[in-house]
């Protein structure tokens, strides 16, 4: 197995390589072509000139001697090329040696740069539109080049290849750096994610990347990270919690049941009633663990039915009264009669949703405190607000109140509860298309605010 980095370097230098490789032959070849196509045309023309200065002797002594054109043998020898001269009849002249040439540049020819098969090239000397004689042109390579010519052409290629080199080595520099910028974050993921998968949920990726999917991948890990921790928590929670609020009403019972049984306590009809309450504690938190099972996995139908808001609020509200008087506590309702607060939903669900938020800001309320209702509505919305002065709820409880069992640390420690009231509320509002709101200071209250759509 290799890893990202290794592989993307990999494939980064073969990229290259390859690509400046070919590069580097099409230029070659394309160079070649062009120089030889230059030399070519060179040679053609350095020809016609030979011709031409045959034509011209011609012209001046009417016959070809032994000597004419003599003179051109020393730029034949200097440019390795080999002249014959023919006269009409194709008989010879005079005749330059080719072996002469091969020999006087036999260093150069034993480098290998030239010697091979000899060639001739026959041209007519015209004169008077007749054919007056033959100029044979030989040489030892189809295209002659100088010395000059050669060491352009290796000059070039040596350009060429240091140029190659620095290009592969920057390129696999570059391809070594950027592969390393490119699998670092990704390699600090997966082993985020790794350790995520052996439970250590407090680890993190801190990298930083600036290409978005990377960059979306790294939060995603890192908000899997902070859930999966915090379903860790809750699970942990969760399991103490039942274990203690099933153990507390047991341990009630069984304690009381044997002090009876044993004598201890007098059997009345008083201490059994209390034994009662307790048996029906038990089965209430029960019975709400089944309800929000129920509403969780969906299987609760809802009973939808055009809803007037206001008059269930009221109910609710009536309901409460009792308790205001009771705890001391001033519980008002405030709306405006002739406004529309017509919904779609479920009625007793949103009963239940009111009697828990209701009996919630009584609880977390002391003698002598306020609570208001308030139900407004605009265009579109529909929205009940219940505010309470009561203890408040701590920053750090807030985003967990609506949680399954979780609850405050006073409510924990001193207020009788189960904290499944939020949660069933939260889910029978997810069912209605509601959104509940929470603002809330320790010592100063709360205010849930539920928002519904309007019918
Ligand atoms: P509980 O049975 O504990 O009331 P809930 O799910 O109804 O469970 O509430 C969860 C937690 O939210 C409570 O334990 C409490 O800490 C906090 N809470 C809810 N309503 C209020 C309120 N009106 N004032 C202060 N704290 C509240």
């Amino acid at each position: 197995m290799y890893s990202i980095r290794r592989r993307l370097a990999v494939i980064l230098i073969v990229c290259t390589v390859t690509a400046v490789v070919l590069s580097t032959l099409f230029v070659n070849l394309a160079i070649d072509s062009t120089f030889n196509k230059y030399v070519a045309d060179n040679q053609q023309k350095r020809n016609e000139r030979i011709v031409d200065y045959f034509t011209q002797i011609y012209m001046k002594d009417k016959k070809w001697t032994e000597s004419s054109g003599k003179e051109m043998q020393h730029e034949g020898y200097m440019s390795d090329y080999c002249l014959t001269l023919l006269d009409s009849d194709k008989k010879e002249v005079w005749a330059m040696d080719p072996m002469e040439i091969k020999n006087m540049n036999s260093t150069y020819f034993n480098n290998g740069k030239s010697g091979g098969q000899y060639s001739t090239n026959t041209l007519p000397v015209k004169y008077d539109n007749k054919i007056v004689g033959y100029v044979v042109i030989g040489q030892f390579q189809p295209l002659l080049l100088s010395e000059a010519d050669i060491n352009f052409k290796s000059s070039i290629n040596r350009y060429i290849s240091v140029s190659v080199l620095f290009t592969i080595i920057f390129c696999v520099l570059v391809s070594i750096l950027f592969s390393k910028q490119f699998s670092k974050p990704i390699k600090a993921v997966s082993e985020t994610s790794v350790e995520l998968s052996k439970g250590n949920y407090d680890s993190k990726s801190e990298v930083k990347s600036n290409v978005e999917e990377i960059n979306n991948l790294i939060n995603s890990i890192n908000i899997l990270g902070e859930r999966l921790k915090h379903q860790d928590t809750l699970r942990k929670r969760l399991v103490s919690d039942i274990s203690h609020e099933v153990r507390t009403p047991l341990n009630v019972l069984q304690n009381n049941l044997e002090a009876m049984i044993d004598g201890i306590f007098p059997t009345t009809s008083e201490r059994l009633s209390n034994l009662n309450d307790e048996v029906i504690r038990f089965g209430k938190l029960l019975s709400n663990l089944n309800s929000l099972k129920e509403i969780e996995e969906q299987k609760a139908e809802l009973n939808i039915e055009p809803i007037h808001l206001e008059e269930l609020v009221s109910n609710v509200f009536q309901d409460f009264l009792v308790n205001s008087k009771n705890e001391n506590i001033d519980l008002q309702i405030n709306y405006n009669k002739k406004e529309n607060y017509l919904i779609y939903g479920d009625g007793d669900k949103l009963r239940q949703v009111f009697i828990n938020i209701l009996s919630n800001a009584f609880k977390f309320s002391i003698p002598g405190g306020k609570i208001l209702v308030k139900i407004s509505s605009d265009k579109d919305y529909v929205s009940v607000i219940v505010k309470d002065n009561g203890i408040g709820i701590k920053k750090e409880d807030l985003p967990f109140i609506f949680e399954r069992l979780y609850r405050g640390d006073k409510s924990r420690n001193e207020i009788e509860g189960s904290g499944i009231g939020l949660t069933i509320v939260k889910q029978i509002l997810i069912l209605h298309a509601a959104v509940i709101e929470v603002e809330s200071e320790e010592g100063t209250g709360s205010c849930f605010k539920i928002k519904f759509n309007k019918a």
